[in-house]
């Protein structure tokens, strides 16, 4: 018993299943097989119309039998008894075509086709059936009636045997069938296990991956999503089922809107695209989409895979960074960048100008000196908050660096120019500035701008409208205007012009001329002030009012002043025995550099001048007077170096006579205004006068500057200046011309001081 069981799990494991045909694949191949079984109704009746006999009784009782099979078999739904029913049919047709061709071996061909057509079914039933059939058809029939199931004696004497013998013929046709059958079923099953193992690859990838992933099809529907892509949108299972992609709770990039179509559009290539969506606390989660097409081989898009990736983070840090590159951190208004976007941006969304208004506080360099940097950024924040106070809501309001502020407003000049003059009036009262009060005035300049790409040229313009309001004195308005505008343009070109200068070869494109000093008693010149010029691209010379306010602003006051002092030393050693010193001019700007007095010591000893005060630094009255404490103790550690430093333009920086004592000069430049016209007015030789007692009390040298007139030279003369300096005696030369003018007065000799207007 247990043999035959093995012998019986053998055979089905070597024998194919069956039965494993799809539901409609079934159906059609059940359809094809009912049809053929009913088609060979017909050809039975054309092929026994044809015989001796004519429809005969074999016939009837072969149409008989297969009618019903075929009407069953259509009719049924289940599929199990159909197939039989289709395999008893033909079953009792190839036994109807044996008896009508009575017995006729070829007839018995009618079977092997047969037992081919039903191996579609795929399933032992039919297959079975058709087997028992046809023996039972050849052994019951063979015996009953033999020359109607064989054509040949021996078969009608031994029916059984040769119904056996057909049974196996037809077993035999059928066995090539069952290897096609078992072979095609062990692929099938191949096959079905990589796409099992897909499967799980894709489930483990796909639908476990804390990644949100989904699938969408062509037209916008959504075809799969895993977990996380649930979860992380929000959405309910299971969607509604006209869910599309409009419908996410995301909202794109600005830019980004249009994430299908560009999906779409790109097809198989990968898009990156980004959006986020809204938390219940209102704050944004921002999501990478990253999206490939996938297409069949034809070419159309099948669906499109997307995958997100959470960027919350990075955007949070972009966004950071961004607010930080608008906001300035020290008053939280808007910084210069982000002014200039939202004055922009205002200009853009409204119609009409928008005004700008620049503000600069007054003396903040002596306050920040004075009382520290902390006080300072004190005073700054009160200020700020002092804007954000009085300026009209909705104003925009930023801090540019430094002490400068600006406010944008829309409307016409007249607006802004309004709300800058209440601003002005509203800082006399005193600010609450770290617990005390101080007084704060302000520069303003106003400047108004009709165009969003003229924002930029507004805030500049509203500068140098503050800039005249500054030189005006401070505490008071300036509006920009047309001359306003020239001046601008004319220092952009002296710009451009001085860097290119500084570009070439600085003794020919910033050539130092020299302008004698004179001693007021003998006219020998004991000493020459270095000016520099430059040489325009026609050739032409341009005097330092067209550059030096640009060099200053600029910085390139710096190298050209450097190259001025070296020019003048390197004169200075080769008239050395002639001329007593040179006197060059420096601006704050260059005072203000670290690198100052280390460069005036590097000159002096690489022009091997060995008696420094015959360098006399010539500063300006208004510069001293405006100098921080930093600045003052450069200039004692120049002086430090031997070398001497002159205050230029004297009297024009509204200082009181006796700050004079205060300040570490040798030597006092009496400005051409005091000088020109003195012989007749009594006021100005009464100051010049006065000046000359407390300079020779305070053992300083003065040189009278812009001496024009002889009558000027005599009175100074009689007034006892030592030195003179003017067109009367030269104008500034270049150093051929000063050479000429050296060698053609006999040395410097000390002039006895009784001696009188030597002409
Ligand atoms: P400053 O230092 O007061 O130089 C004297 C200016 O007065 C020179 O003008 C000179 O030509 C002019 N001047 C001399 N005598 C007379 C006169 O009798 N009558 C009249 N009307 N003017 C006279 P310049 O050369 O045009 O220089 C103008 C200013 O440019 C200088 O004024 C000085 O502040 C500045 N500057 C010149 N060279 C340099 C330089 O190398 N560095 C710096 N930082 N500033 C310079
Ligand atoms: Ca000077
Ligand atoms: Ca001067």
């Amino acid at each position: 018993m247990t043999l035959v069981t093995r012998a019986w799990s053998m055979l089905t494991t070597m024998l194919p299943a069956g039965g494993g045909l799809r539901d409609e694949d079934w159906t059609r191949r059940h359809r094809l097989l009912t049809i053929l079984l009913a088609a060979g109704i017909p050809l039975l009746t054309v092929v026994g119309a044809f015989r001796d006999e004519g429809l005969d009784a074999a016939w009837f009782i072969t149409v008989a039998l297969v009618l019903p099979c075929v009407i069953a078999a259509t009719a049924m739904t289940s599929k199990r008894l159909p197939s039989i029913l289709v395999a008893v049919g033909f079953t009792a047709l190839c036994g109807g075509f044996v008896a009508v061709c009575h017995g006729l071996t070829e007839a018995h061909f009618t079977y092997f086709v047969v037992v081919a057509a039903l191996a579609l079914y795929r399933d032992w039933a039919p297959f079975l059936a058709f087997l028992i059939g046809t023996v039972l058809h050849h052994s019951v029939l063979g015996a009953l009636a033999s020359d109607r199931t064989y054509d040949h004696h021996e078969a009608a004497q031994h029916p059984l045997m040769w119904a056996l013998l057909h049974g196996l013929a037809v077993l035999g046709a059928a066995a090539f069938q069952v290897i096609a059958w078992r072979l095609t079923e062990t692929e099938e099953k191949r096959a079905q296990e990589n796409l099992d193992e897909s499967q799980a690859q894709m489930t483990l990838a796909f639908d476990e991956t804390p990644v949100p992933m989904v699938m969408w099809s062509p037209d916008g529907r959504l075809l799969r999503a895993n977990d996380a892509y649930y979860a992380w949108m929000r959405l309910s299972r299971p969607l509604p089922m006209d869910f599309r992609l409009e419908d996410l709770p995301l909202v794109a990039e600005p830019g980004e809107e249009n994430i299908f179509g560009e999906m779409l559009a790109e097809g198989d290539a990968v898009t990156v695209t980004r959006a986020y969506r809204r938390t219940g606390d209102g704050s944004r989660i921002w999501v990478e989409i990253h999206s490939n097409g996938l297409r069949d081989k034809a070419g159309r898009l099948r669906l499109i895979f997307v995958h997100c990736i959470d960027v919350t983070a990075q955007m949070e840090h972009r966004d950071e960074l961004r607010r930080q590159l608008r906001v300035d951190d020290l008053t939280g208004l808007l910084s210069r960048k982000g002014f200039e976007d939202d004055l922009a941006a205002l200009l853009t969304g409204q119609p009409g100008p928008a005004g700008v208004i620049y503000l600069d506080v007054d003396r903040f360099k002596a306050i920040n000196d004075g009382a520290g940097h902390a006080a300072g950024d004190d005073v700054l924040r009160a200020v700020a908050d002092w804007l954000r106070a009085v300026v009209p809501a909705g104003s925009l309001i930023g801090r540019l660096g430094g002490d400068e502020f600006v406010v944008g407003l829309g409307g016409p000049v007249e607006t802004a120019a309004a709300t800058a003059r209440s601003v002005i009036d509203s800082f006399g009262t005193p600010l609450p500035v770290a617990g005390n009060t101080s007084r704060i005035a302000v520069s303003v300049g106003v400047a108004v701008a009709d165009r969003p790409d003229l924002a930029e040229h507004a805030l500049l313009a509203a500068d140098t409208a503050m800039y005249a309001a500054k030189k005006g004195g401070g505490n008071r308005l300036a509006v920009f205007n047309d001359q306003m505008r020239v001046d601008v343009q004319q220092r952009i070109t002296a710009e451009a012009q001085l860097r290119r200068a500084l570009e070439g070869d600085l003794d020919e494109t910033l050539p130092v001329w020299f302008q004698p000093i004179a001693s007021s008693v003998s006219g020998h010149i004991i000493g020459a002030e270095a000016l520099v010029r430059m040489r325009a691209a026609d050739g032409g010379i341009l005097g330092p009012g067209h550059f030096i306010p640009a060099a200053e602003e600029t910085g390139m006051v710096v190298p050209l002043g450097e190259h001025v002092m070296s020019t003048a030393l390197r004169w200075l050693m080769r008239w050395r025995l002639e001329l007593g010193y040179v006197s060059v001019n420096v601006s704050p700007r260059q005072l203000s550099e670290p690198g100052f007095v280390p460069m005036v010591a590097r000159l002096l000893a690489e022009h091997g001048l060995d008696d420094p005060s015959r360098l006399v630094l010539e500063i300006t009255e208004t510069a001293v007077l405006a100098m921080s404490d930093d600045l003052q103790e450069r200039l004692d550690a120049v002086k430090e170096l031997g070398v001497r430093i002159a205050l230029d333009d004297f009297g024009t920086g509204y200082s009181s006579l006796t700050w004079l004592q205060s300040v570490p000069a040798d030597v006092v430049k009496l400005d051409r205004s005091f000088v020109s016209g003195l012989a007749g007015d009594v006021r100005k030789s009464s100051i010049i006068v006065a000046v000359l007692g407390l300079a020779t009390s305070l053992n300083m040298s003065v040189v009278a500057e812009g001496v024009e007139e002889p009558d000027d030279w005599r009175a100074l003369a009689a007034a006892g200046c030592p030195a003179i300096q003017g067109y009367l005696i030269s104008r500034p030369v270049p150093p051929a011309g000063f050479e000429r003018l050296l060698w053609e007065t006999p040395p410097v000799a000390p002039a006895p001081t009784s001696e009188l207007l030597p002409l």
